[in-house]
């Protein structure tokens, strides 16, 4: 078994100034994928679902060919619960097997936010589980997580040291200026705001809604201390547009061994660019 928490993977690529990419699943293939890229770059990953997801595989499934790709390709990975709201669902999760988890408490006030996560992080830790909660909120559509982006909130310093405080959390996912899904506009993140939180935080920062923000840009939200980067509608844009221009030049293709690996093949090149512009290349 290499299903593995989060904790140790993140603390080394903080001392080590990179980041560890989250890559959001929903499937068989896009989990050999991400595995068979891992591996053949020596990287840390996590592999993320959001409820949806597990609801959608059905959780057993999810772990069995998580256990089974770490077995294959011989490399320790996380299995983590992404945007995760309900103690009893994580709890239940985590007597499943899985060894990572966020608690998304962020729609709460701030108060119940800690009471929530640190409910979680009580459990988890008896298990050796490792648990990331949210501060700030991020706009846009996540499963079916809808935040106005008038609405989002940007995470505050010095209530992220409160927060990480009193919770007792293992990584902070933080808002500065990103969103979920696609942007419609280039998004102006808000660099020195993560600095003062770094300064104020000790534990890994993620970053959620990496995809579409440019690679220079995430470049330097990890000098400036972001440890791990969320990517999920990436992945699904060149996975589906690649299947879509395999069935309008193939329009009586039906086996899907043949109609998944342009897709599969699509979704690995993004796979691989994400691991170069986190550097985590080699870090396993
Ligand atoms: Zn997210």
């Amino acid at each position: 078994m290499f299903i593995i928490s989060s904790n140790n993977m993140l603390k080394k690529a903080q001392n080590e100034h990179y980041a560890v990419p989250a890559f959001n699943i929903h499937n068989l293939e896009t989990m050999q994928v991400i595995v068979e890229t891992a591996a053949e770059l020596q990287s840390p990953i996590i592999l993320a679902g959001t409820p949806g997801t597990y609801s959608y595989a059905g959780t057993e499934n999810i772990i069995a060919i998580a256990c089974a790709l770490a077995i294959k390709h011989k490399i320790p990975f996380a299995l983590h619960l992404d945007h995760h709201e309900s103690y009893d669902d994580i709890t239940r999760k985590i007597d499943c097997g899985i060894r990572s988890v966020m608690i998304d408490g962020s729609h709460e006030s701030f108060q119940d936010n800690i009471t929530i996560v640190k409910q979680v992080v009580d459990y988890a830790h008896r298990f050796d589980v490792s648990v990331e909660a949210e501060l700030g909120r991020l706009g846009g559509v996540e499963d079916n997580l809808v935040v106005d982006s008038k609405d989002a909130l940007y995470t505050n310093s010095k209530q992220a040291a409160e927060f990480v405080e009193q919770t007792g959390i293992d990584s902070l996912a933080i808002a500065i200026g990103t969103a979920h899904g696609l942007y419609k506009s280039e998004p102006k993140l808000d660099f020195e705001r993560l600095s003062q939180i770094r300064s104020t935080v000790d534990i890994p920062l993620v970053l959620h809604g990496a995809s579409g923000v440019p690679d220079k840009d995430v470049r330097e939200c990890i000098r400036r201390g972001i440890c791990k980067v969320n990517v999920a509608t990436e992945l699904k844009i060149a996975f589906s547009d690649a299947l879509k221009s395999y069935f309008i030049e193939n329009p009586d293709a039906n086996d899907p061994r043949y109609y998944m690996k342009p897709a599969k093949a699509a979704m690995k090149e993004i796979v691989k660019k994400i691991i170069n512009t986190c550097g985590c290349a080699g870090k396993l």
